[in-house]
């Protein structure tokens, strides 16, 4: 099969991604963006001191936040993020105890090394600008290296920057920037662009879902089959592992809202329920609230399709690892089938909440979880195909509106539904004559992308209208 430019060449791995909570687009990007920028500033090391007249100015790092990550930055702790990243940290190796002790002191003034160069970064050299603007991306960071030549501090104008680069934090911890083309990599081996045209390929190669994944997955990434399949194994162990330690915590979550964590008491008192009906929906929810707690806290999420959601697909992999005894491998393709969902909802739509609304979070996560469901316990292609379709469609038009720029309320519980509503979308598909089924999986991701542009902007990750501004008034 030929392939051109614009097939679907996502990796899994840059989809599920493990780091700190509690945004993707506002956490994991922006920290990605000034790692990225710090590795630049490296590479042109050699070429600064032509560029600095002044030997005794010093160098700073200058940060504007812009758009949602303006309005909602804090919140999500997106200064501490670049910061980090500034200094050295990717997302996957961050701890996160590093991004809260930065938080703690704002006038703290950090170096890092550039060559023989010193540089400064600080809390204080980051700036929340227009939240409205004309970048192609609401989520909008511009990074600049300046020499500032002024000792009175780092609020003085700082001067023409040496060295910028405009970022774009587009959703699910992934990157671009103005200029950016996509890095040059293996080409698939079986392309689509939709589901239309994958549910071609499945046709005519007679691959399962998971099969075709892994032969993608091996030619764009150069992976042998076994290294991805313990990548994959590793990140599924973080996913229940961040289960796991939310339903061991309790207390008040960080910020201001007084939020108390919920998942370990929900958890003990679902244990105890004498209908099993009612105990795994229960245990579900938990599940899900106890990651989402986790991501809230700042603690080590993997991305599926973003942090906010992330509490989804480990609560149907728990579920199904230790209430429904479904294997590990089974588990694993399941994990493929769940990717390629989340590929085709980013290619044709978006995952991010500054850019759909959180039908593109929360939505799309739990039609990825649906389709895990789905495939893990053996359905067809068509079956796990309707399933993904009902999750997202009724997670059509759901609003971002996060109270207070925290990922908590609605967040957490949202998370517990996204969940629920992944599990019965399941049951439809996979009750129903997939034959009968009468909206594709493509129909309804056009219609969330409609959605989306439609959407009003104080819905998208602005925290400026919706819950956002109802409960603050109550
Ligand atoms: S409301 Fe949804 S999209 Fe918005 S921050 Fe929360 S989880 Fe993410």
């Amino acid at each position: 099969m030929s392939v051109t430019a614009d097939y679907i060449e996502t990796s899994v791995f840059d989809l599920f991604k493990s780091g700190p909570g509690p945004s993707s687009s506002h956490t994991i990007g922006p920290m990605k963006a000034a790692h990225d920028f710090l590795l630049l500033c490296r590479d042109e090391a050699g070429m600064l001191p032509a560029s600095c007249p002044v030997p005794e100015g010093r160098l700073a790092f200058h940060v504007r936040l812009f758009g949602s990550l303006s309005a909602t930055g804090e919140g999500h702790g997106t200064d501490a993020a670049v910061l980090a990243g500034l200094l050295g940290h990717e997302p996957s190796q961050c701890p996160p105890d590093f991004l809260r002790n930065l938080q703690e002191d704002r006038h703290r003034e950090h170096t890092v090394l550039t060559g023989a160069r010193e540089i400064r970064a600080s809390l204080s050299r980051i700036m929340h600008d227009s939240v409205t603007h004309h970048f192609p991306y609401s989520n909008t960071l511009i990074i600049s290296l300046v020499q500032e030549q002024d000792q009175s501090g780092p609020s003085t104008v700082p001067p023409s920057p040496l060295l910028e680069r405009e970022y774009y934090s587009v959703g699910g911890g992934f990157i671009q920037w103005k200029g950016w083309t996509p890095p040059d990599r293996g080409k698939p081996v079986h392309g689509y662009r939709n589901m239309r045209q994958l549910r071609e390929v499945l046709r005519v190669t007679g691959l399962a879902i998971h099969e075709l994944m892994l032969e993608n997955e091996m030619a764009i990434t150069g992976m042998g089959r076994s290294a991805i399949l313990e990548q994959l194994d590793a990140l599924m162990e973080i996913m229940i592992a961040s289960v796991r330690r939310g339903l061991e915590h309790d207390g008040a979550l960080p910020g201001t809202l007084g939020v108390q964590r919920k998942a370990a008491a929900l958890y003990e008192r679902a244990r105890a329920m004498p209908l099993r009906s009612d105990r795994f929906m229960a245990q579900l929810n938990a599940y899900a609230m106890a990651t989402a707690e986790e991501n809230a806290a700042g603690g080590v999420i993997v991305t599926a399709p973003t942090c906010g959601a992330s509490g989804v697909m480990p609560a149907l992999l728990y579920a199904l690892r230790h209430d429904l005894a479904v294997g590990e491998r089974a588990l694993r393709e399941g994990m493929l089938a769940a990717a390629a969902v989340a590929f085709l909802a980013k290619r044709n739509a978006a995952i991010a909440g500054a850019e759909v609304g959180c039908q593109g979070e929360v939505g799309v996560g739990s039609a990825m979880a649906a389709a895990l469901v789905a495939h893990a316990r053996g359905s067809s292609a068509a079956t796990v195909e309707n399933a993904a379709e009902i999750a997202l469609e009724h997670h059509l038009g759901l609003t971002c509106d996060p109270v207070g720029g925290y990922v908590q309320i609605p967040c957490i519980e949202r998370n517990a539904m996204g969940a629920l509503k992944a599990y019965n979308a399941y049951l439809i598909a996979s009750t129903e004559n997939p034959w009968h089924h009468r909206v594709t999986l493509d129909s309804v991701i056009a219609a969330m992308a409609e959605t989306g542009r439609e959407m009003n902007a104080k819905f998208k990750e602005t925290s400026l209208g919706g819950l956002a501004v109802s409960m603050v008034n109550c």
